[in-house]
This record gives structure tokens, sequence and C-alpha cells, in this order.
């Protein structure tokens, strides 16, 4: 007896004693199972024709020993394919849990658990299988948790397939197993679960006809077909309801949410393709990262190509999942060559610009729902923007949201320009790590108060977005912690300068206290209640340097935004500034300015225990 993988153990203790009542799913999962073993063996019969065959699944009643057979003649599978597949929780669909580490019954019912769900309503399942090219034919018995057994035996030079025979549970009050014996339960399930499987799923039903010459009628066993076999991307939109699509979709992709939005299409002309999309509710955990496998399952006219097709979709679109069919493709090419069909770029191109049109209408129809996708996507599409030097900028950039200062929500850049102020020039922007610090730093209260929206950029990526777009319906986007991030009024430009000569001696010592940490110190009168405020002076602005810092390795590099010191001139703090010119606590003061400075626009300081110890002496004079 060999045991069972731990979790796989964990699952199966649950499946024996699941009182889950819709224990009914256990046929569809198993059904499933059978149709990607036809999918399977159906590829290989592009080019190997000894594998073709009339693929089918049959459903095979036993009254007298309780028991139901799933049938298929697919690929089989081998006896490593045994002790992997079915002696742990394939890595695939069920081994989500672990990482999940919960189960409950609504994932049961919406997810499926795969192969274990049949001790749902067996107390022993017995698989006989043979692999397509193998000569030997294995047994896997097992029941329950105990463990399983594998033996094996030379094939009787049969077709390869597979056999899946559970021994049904005894009925009780609350649950009859015992009903999948019977050809109105097995019809009712096939078609409620497992229409669209495109393989018929066959059973012998019994018929009665009169029989010939006479009144009498008899009755006689005929396999029916039981579903209707149409894919779901295939039968008509209006025929299908959205339900349907979102079990298809948590089916098919392991998924136990419904989808976040359903993209339909149906193409034809230059190139012809139906394909039916889905963007999942929540961001796969690792989609941020490189272990995440993009793409999208590709069939032509209904057969399986490719499980994942990664050059469907354009990495910024990596999140959506579905299906792709076409009749264009050629069949008997191999996944090599698939990769460089040209008839496969058209589709992939059509299908990024169905889908950017169809997310203008889903944002059009409700926002809200765009909104919380984009919460869960933006990032990505925004890189869309940014990649391959912005060839896709125009494409998108009517897709992305930005947080802005107007009712503190998202806004098109579209909705920005609509709003903006007569005589305003620019679209302006602040960084910073937050929403919350964005709104508070003396910049963007400066150009608030002269009544502009600000764009609040809290994604490290999105000046590089702003900068690879450079501009949106001919206004030019500026940071308000750029040099000159405000226009000023004439009055204003005016006073400024006066006082700049009245106080060159103040701003030349401070520069001079403060040595090569800016690169320049001047007057601001537009800081309002702020005594000072920190900008970059260069083209790299503090965003970037604090991005290319942080990236591994640090490929910034050391890169350093020039910084200039602001100080307001209207402020007391300033007038105290002045007073002590010439005295040893200027140098001092000059220093905490700067410090405050840095710390309100996000920078972490180099020596926060100084900073302190200065503190303390201006307060308390130690
Ligand atoms: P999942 O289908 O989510 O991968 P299952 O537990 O249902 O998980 O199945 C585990 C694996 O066992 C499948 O991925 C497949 O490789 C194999 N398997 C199950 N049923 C069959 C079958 N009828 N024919 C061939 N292989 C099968």
């Amino acid at each position: 007896m060999q045991q069972f993988k731990t979790e796989s153990k964990r699952i199966l203790d649950l499946m024996i004693n699941s009182i889950y009542t819709n224990r009914e799913i256990f046929l569809r999962e198993l059904i499933s199972n059978a149709s990607d073993a036809l999918d399977k063996l159906h590829f290989v019969s592009l080019t190997d024709s000894a594998a073709s065959r009339d693929f089918e699944i049959e459903l095979i009643v036993d009254k007298p020993t309780r028991s139901l057979t799933v049938k298929d003649n697919g690929i089989g599978m081998t006896r490593e394919e045994l002790e992997n597949n079915l002696g742990t929780i394939a890595a695939s669909g069920t081994g989500k849990f672990k990482e999940e580490n919960k189960l409950d019954e609504q994932m049961i019912g919406q997810f499926g658990v795969g192969f274990y769900s049949a001790f749902m309503v067996a107390d022993k399942v017995t698989v006989v299988t043979s692999p397509y090219g193998g000569d030997k034919t294995y047994t896997w018995v097992s029941t329950g948790p105990e463990g399983y057994e594998i033996t094996e035996a030379p094939s009787d030079g049969g077709q390869s397939g597979t056999a899946v025979v559970l021994h049904l549970k005894e009925d009780t009050d609350d649950f009859r197993p015992g009903d999948f014996l019977s050809e109105y339960k097995l019809r009712e399930t096939v078609v409620k679960y497992s229409d669209y499987i495109r393989y018929p799923i066959k059973t012998l039903v019994t018929k009665s006809k009169k029989e010939e010459g006479s009144d009498k009628y008899v009755s006689y066993t005929e396999l029916e077909t039981l579903n209707s076999m149409v894919p779901l991307w295939a039968r008509p939109k209006a025929k299908v309801k959205k339900k349907e699509y979102e079990d298809f979709y948590k089916q098919k992709f392991n998924d136990y949410s419904d989808p976040a939005y359903i993209i339909k299409a149906d193409i034809e002309g230059g190139v012809n393709y139906k394909a039916l999309l889905f963007v999942p509710a929540h961001a796969p955990y690792d989609y941020y990262t490189k272990e995440y496998k993009r793409g999208l399952k590709l069939y032509s006219a209904g057969v399986l190509i490719m499980d994942s097709c990664a050059d469907l979709l354009p990495d910024y679109f990596g999140f959506i999942k579905g299906v792709v069919d076409s009749p264009d493709l050629s069949l008997n090419i191999s996944r090599e060559v698939l990769q460089q069909d040209r008839q496969l770029k058209v589709i992939a191109e059509s299908l990024e610009k169905k889908i950017v049109s169809e997310f203008k209408k889903f944002l059009k129809n409700d926002r809200e729902g765009y909104e919380k996708m984009f919460g869960e996507y933006g990032a990505s599409v925004k890189f869309g923007i940014y990649d391959k030097f912005g060839a896709k900028k125009e494409q998108l950039k009517d897709i992305v949201l930005f947080y802005s200062s107007y009712e503190k929500k998202l806004c098109l850049l579209s909705e920005y320009v609509s709003r903006m102020k007569e005589g305003q020039e620019f679209i302006y922007y602040a960084c910073g790590e937050d929403v919350a610090r964005i709104d508070r730093l003396p910049t963007t209260e400066a150009v608030k108060a002269k009544g502009y929206e600000v764009l609040y950029l809290a994604d490290s990526i999105d000046e590089f977005v702003l900068k690879t777009l450079s501009e949106y319906d001919g206004k030019k986007f500026r940071s308000v912690s750029a040099k000159d991030g405000v226009v000023k009024s004439e009055e204003e430009t005016e006073r400024e300068k006066t006082a700049a000569e009245e106080n060159k001696s103040v701003t030349e010592a401070v520069k001079k206290a403060l040595g090569d940490k800016v690169s320049d110190v001047r007057l601001n009168v537009g800081l309002k209640n702020h005594a000072v405020c920190l900008v970059a002076g260069g083209e790299i602005s503090f965003e970037m340097e604090r991005v290319f810092n942080a990236m591994p390795g640090n490929r910034g590099g050391g890169l350093h935004a020039e910084k200039v010191l602001e100080l307001n001139p209207d402020h007391a703090v300033f007038a105290r500034l002045k007073a002590a010119a010439g005295t040893p606590q200027f140098d001092e003061m000059s220093e905490v300015l700067y410090e405050e400075a840095m710390l309100i626009e996000g920078f972490k300081l180099d020596d926060p225990a100084g900073f302190v110890e200065k503190i303390n002496k201006l307060v308390g004079g130690v």
C-alpha cells in the first residue's frame, strides 16, 4: 500500500466526510479530466494517424454492484503519471490549495477539487488506464486516505484510455449516491455541468419500440449522446446565460471567484476567430513576478492546439485568461512553427484592439467595476504605455486612471484636461509614497492653492508613464516639484525678484552652510504655510532617483536628482533665520530647514540622531 502525500490526504479526508450539498459536481470533474485526456490524444493524432479514433466519453452503470464508470479513450496514464497525478495533488488546479491553505464548502462547489471529488460519492475508486503507445494496463485502487495500490498487467491490445470506476456509497436519508445509477440523473447532471464538452458523453439508455408486424412494444438499449457538444464560445452569445460563462470560467481556469469582466469576440473577415476572454476578479498572487505564466488556450476549429499560448496577448494584458478558436490555423503544424504563424500574429493584433475597445466600454458602463479592476491590473496596463518606447501609448492612454486632487478620485487624462482652467498650460502631477503624503507636500499645496488640479502619482511607474506620454491633448505634463513647478503671476514674480535681491546674503549663506547637499538655495513666494520645500533642479526627478536606487542591484548607480532648497520669505521662520545671520546658530538652522524639506519630500535622513540633536538645541537651548 502506498501513502498519499499529506496534502492529498487532507483533501481526501474532507471529501470523504463532505456534507456538501452539491456532491454531484464529482461527475463534472471526472468528465472534465476525461475531456482533457481526449484533447491530448486528439492533438497527438494530428501528426500520428495511429492515434485517431472516435474520441468519446462513456458513462457505464452497473446497478447490481452499485458502480458508475467514467470511461474515455484518451491518452491514458503511464505508471509514473498515475503515481504523480493521483497520489499527490496535481500541480495545476487543486495544487492551489497548498497556497490558499484553506478549503471550505464554497470552494468545493465553485472551484472543484478534481479527481478527489470522486470520494464524495464513492467509498472505493478504481482507475484502469492504458497509456497511448504503451503495452501495459495499470490499475489504481483506493478506498480512502489509508493509501492506494497500483498493479499492472500486459495490455489487451485495445485502445488507450482511462476508466474511473466508482463504487457508490450507501444511500442515506439526506444523500442518495445511488441516484447516479439512473439515466435520468446522469442526463440531468451532464446537461447541467458538461453540456459544452466537445466530445460525445454517451450512456446506454433504454428505449421501447413497436415490434414489427405487431402492436406489442419491446424495450431495447442504445448508446445515446447526452450533451450538445457545442463549445460555449461557439454558441450564439444571446443564447448563453452570464452564469454559464461564469461557471465555464471557474471550471476551466481554476478560480473560485466570478470573473470581473467577460469579453466575447466573433470576428470574421480578413482573419476568422472566436474568443472568449475573462478578466479574473483578483490578480493571481504571482502576477507581478517572473513565475507567472500568461497565455490563452488556443483551439483550431474546436481542437485544442496549445494550452497556454503566450503570443496571443501583449505582456501588459497578461492577466487575461480565455480561449481563442480559429479555423485559419493549419492543424498539422508543430507548436514551434505555430509561434511564427503569421495568422497568429494577426489574431493577436486584432485581440489587443478588441480588448482595448472592450475596456473603454467597461469604463463607460460600469465605472466602479472598472476602477476596481484597475486596482488589480492598473500597474500592468500602465507598463504597456511605458514599454517598447511608448509604441502602444496612443492606444492605451485613454484607459489608464490616475488619482486626482479633484474630488480625490481616480480620473482619466481626458477628464483632467476637460476641467483645466482657462490659461492653464500644464497638466500638474506630484509624486510620493502615498496619496496622503503627496497631498501635504508644500509644492502640491502651492499648486492647488492656485486652483489647479494635481495628479497624485503613488505608483513608482507613474512618472515614467507620463514622461513616455510627454503630453495629452497638446498639454504637457509638469511636476509640481520641478523647477518653475507653478507659473507665477506677474505680481508674484516681481515680489519674488525683489525679495531675492534683498535677501541675497541670506540665501548665499544657507547655501554655504549646506555645501554640496543642495545645488541651489532660493526664495519662493508661493509656499503659503510652509517654511521650506525641496524641488528638483534638473531633469531627474526625486521619484526617479528613488525608483532607480530601489532597483535590485542598484541599477541606478547612485543616481541623484539635483536638490534645490526653496525658502518662503513670508514665513516667520525665515525672519528668525535672517535675524540669526552671522551667529553660530545660523548654520544649524539652515541644516534643520534642509532636513525638514527632505522629510516632507519622503526622503530618509542620513543622520536622524543629528537632526534630533539640533532640534533639541533650538527648542531647549541645550
Ligand atoms: P486537475 O485536473 O486539476 O489537474 P485532478 O486531480 O482532477 O487535477 O487530476 C490530476 C491529473 O491526473 C490530471 O491533471 C491528469 O494529468 C491526470 N488525469 C486525471 N484523470 C485522467 C484521465 N481520465 N485520463 C488521463 N489523465 C488523467
